[in-house]
């Protein structure tokens, strides 16, 4: 199937088109512009959205039976836990403006025997975000496979939607990158050269004096940058030095003010030269001391705020009301 790359200045309020057809959308109409486009690069007042992370359906079990390469046959509790976010989120007065699912969407690689029903069982279990809330998907090591291929590429794409694309709201502009392009390209130098063209653009245009200003610029992708310093050392959890260092150069050049991911399963991250490097923790299975849970995130004119809600927090009271008040702003 093709792989179709989004028209970089359109915005795209992305849509989860969750068919009930046998063939998961490519999610073709839903990164159709909307009627309105332009309205979305005008900065209209302070809003906010969800970020999430590693819903990993299937990692539970695997992680107790201490069999994260090959098990992963039961899923029930991510399922349910996804439901939970889905349910505390609907509820959210006023409304989140988009809700960022940052990776690990499953636990089973590509062509592994429980990829497609961890995939079917995950878009059900979304499918009852409110339709007002439109879901952005973001690969992960998982997605993709730790050595991604055109062809692992492609599938996901085909499920989930492209793995790299820009979106505008609010006045803010939103890059979603797919991190296992600098992770490991071994198998697709050619996927990474393409993202890596249009990466600079992206940000050489988001900087430049000819083009509308972005209030902000916000990154979404898998890997963290790093998880507490720029300079610790490479991870299986982070990205390696080089590549790290050549990102944070050319994001904080472009003026990007926070990169959110996820990948740890624990809520970690730092801010350092004025770029915010935020990891949240997962949905799905906790490595930490962390809650199941989502981040929380107010963009007002000057800051971007956030902080992680554990679902139940989440769901008995609502997000916090000192970020609450910020959107009142
Ligand atoms: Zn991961």
């Amino acid at each position: 199937m093709q792989h179709i790359k989004l028209p970089d200045t359109a915005l795209v309020l992305l849509y989860c088109g969750l068919g009930n057809n046998q063939h998961p959308p490519l999610l073709l109409s839903p990164f159709l512009p909307l009627a309105v486009p332009d309205a979305e690069h005008e900065w209209t007042g302070p809003f906010f959205f969800i970020q999430a992370a590693d819903p990993q359906l299937g990692l539970m079990k695997a992680w107790r039976d201490g069999d994260c390469d090959g098990g992963g046959e039961e899923w029930a509790e991510e399922v349910e836990l996804t439901k939970q976010a889905v349910e505390a989120v609907n509820q959210l007065q006023p409304r989140p403006r988009f809700m960022v699912l940052c990776g690990d969407l499953v636990h089973a690689m590509p062509d592994t025997p429980f990829r497609e029903g961890q995939e079917r069982d995950l878009k059900a279990a979304l499918k009852g975000t409110d339709p007002a809330i439109p879901l952005v998907f973001v690969s992960g090591n998982h997605d993709l496979g730790n050595t991604p291929t055109p062809r692992t590429v492609e599938q996901y794409c085909s499920a989930w939607g492209n793995d790299y694309f820009s979106f505008w709201v609010g006045g803010v502009l939103c890059l979603v990158l797919n991190s296992q392009l600098f992770y490991d390209a071994s198998a697709c130098p050619q996927l990474k050269e393409a993202q890596e063209t249009w990466l600079e653009e992206q940000l050489s245009r988001a900087s430049s004096s000819r083009e509308p200003k972005p209030k902000h610029i916000l990154v979404f992708q898998h890997i963290p940058l790093y998880l507490k310093t720029p300079d610790e050392e490479d991870d299986y959890f982070n990205l390696q030095k080089t590549v790290r260092q050549n990102l944070l150069d050319r994001f904080k050049k472009a003026g990007v003010k926070a990169v959110f991911s996820g990948h740890y399963h624990r809520n970690a991250g730092g801010c350092h030269g004025g770029l915010d490097m935020v990891v949240s923790s997962a949905i799905g299975c906790q490595l930490g001391e962390d809650t199941h849970g989502v981040r929380v995130v107010v963009v007002t004119a000057d800051d971007v705020i956030h902080r992680y809600h554990s679902l139940e927090q989440l769901r008995a009271g609502g997000m916090d009301e000192d970020l609450r008040k910020l959107l009142q702003a």
